[in-house]
């Protein structure tokens, strides 16, 4: 496997799948630019080394060509970051000439890939009611020429980097399928390196004691991070509405909580292998509770398995946030994902808020912090302490399936 710090890009032209589907207003405007930052540090490698770049992403989820996710909108932004003028190809597969005239140090940004639903390689415009062997026929079809759609984009490079993180979970033209084509000239971008190693280090090489704080909404969406930390992790800590759906399956009162009934089960099987394995399991013994789903609603503290009927739990309480403090610091290795508590609503947000300052304390002491998934991330970044944690990931659902110990495609085809 090739090292984008030891390649040798003169005169090379690099083909880069980037992940530039960053936010963007009704005027066009970007209201969060991390994306695009994260990836100038790969992109600035290649162009200090005499080689060129032709840069390929996708925005949003068109269903075909439409001028409101055209990368068009975002080129000044590029070009700004990079300070190189970076041209623009408005049809991703008819870029041969674009391609072929770059030099050193010029950029080519290829229109959105999506607008092709080759790069997907699932069909578009099936009729609701189409019958299976139908869906089989499309998705054959699409199939077919996805062939060709990736050895367009292959044909314009020399070598193939993925820096796209953020789709690294999907098997994809330009996150997987392409890197066949560069069999000794493909390689991980400096965030992909980043992400992967960060990652790697917690599950597989943590120093301990490690513990894994898990927040969110639901039980049925971090189940497969659950089972799979359970075998690696010395502390869990349990936040924001999945709390709930554990009360109850250990016998407790959840009046008008977030639960999910048909979890029940699967939460008491996660209580039983905590202890067998001897994972410390912490949910905090008290909670705020709320008369509505408001930010501006009556509030009190109750203990979390005696919530009156009327009420729903929101955030964890003070006390519980100190019984998760002595955790925090007595631990090396901490991996964050999900939010305590209703943390949108700002009477609500203190639990999450106090994490994100426990973990920048827990990082000043010397312990590797890894923050991930959206809204942690967002969580994070709203208080300013995204710089005081060892690592902050950009990658949600493709963080997610890593750590359930799934091979993300997009990494799998550059190591195979
Ligand atoms: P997830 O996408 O699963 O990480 O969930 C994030 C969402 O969980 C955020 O929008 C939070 O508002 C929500 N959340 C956190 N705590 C609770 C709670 N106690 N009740 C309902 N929703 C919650």
């Amino acid at each position: 496997m090739k090292n984008i710090d030891t390649y040798d890009f003169s005169g090379k032209k690099a083909i880069v799948r980037v992940d530039f589907n960053v936010p963007l207003d009704d005027s066009f405007n970007i209201t969060d630019d991390t994306r695009i930052r994260a990836a100038i540090p790969t992109l600035k490698k290649v162009l200090a080394g005499g080689g060129s770049l032709i840069l390929m992403s996708h925005l949003g989820r068109p269903k075909g060509p439409a001028d409101k996710f055209s990368l068009k909108h975002i080129l000044p932004r590029v070009s700004e970051l990079l300070g190189v003028s970076v041209q623009f190809a408005p049809d991703c597969q008819q870029a041969d000439a674009q391609a072929a005239a770059l030099r050193p140090g010029e950029v080519l940004m290829l229109e959105n890939l999506r607008f092709y639903a080759e790069e997907e390689g699932k069909p578009r415009g099936l009729a609701e009611d189409a019958s299976e062997e139908e869906k089989k026929a499309a998705k054959a079809v699409v199939k077919e020429s996805q062939k060709a759609f990736v050895a367009k984009l292959a044909s314009y490079a020399d070598c193939y980097i993925n820096d796209a993180f953020g789709t690294a979970h999907r098997a994809h033209a330009s996150t997987a399928l392409i890197a066949k084509y560069f069999p000794e000239d493909k390689m991980f971008g400096y965030l992909m390196e980043g992400e992967i190693s960060a990652i790697e280090k917690v599950l597989n090489n943590p120093e301990h004691p490690t513990t894994a704080i898990l927040g969110g909404a639901k039980v049925s969406s971090k189940i497969g991070i659950l089972e799979n930390l359970i075998d690696r992790v010395d502390n869990i800590i349990i936040g924001g509405g999945m709390v709930y759906t554990f009360v109850k399956a250990q016998g407790g009162s959840v009046g008008n909580s977030l639960c999910e009934d048909d979890q029940i089960d699967t939460a008491k099987a996660i209580l039983e292998k905590a202890a067998a394995k001897g994972v410390g399991l912490y949910f905090g013994d008290e909670v705020i509770v709320a008369d509505a789903f408001s930010n501006d609603a009556a509030t009190k503290i109750v203990a979390k398995d005696a919530i009156p009927d009327g009420w729903m739990g929101m955030d964890a309480a003070p006390s519980s946030v100190e019984t998760f403090r002595k955790v925090i610091m007595s631990s090396r290795t901490i991996l964050w994902n999900g939010p305590l508590g209703v943390f949108e609503m700002e009477a609500f947000a203190g639990a999450t808020r106090a994490m994100a300052s426990m973990l920048a304390e827990a990082t000043a002491n010397g312990a590797f912090t890894l923050v991930g998934g959206g809204d942690s991330v967002a969580a994070v970044n709203k208080m300013g302490y995204a710089d005081k944690v060892s690592y902050v990931s950009t990658g949600g659902g493709a963080m997610l399936e890593f750590l359930e110990g799934k091979e993300l495609p997009g990494i799998k085809a550059i190591r195979e």
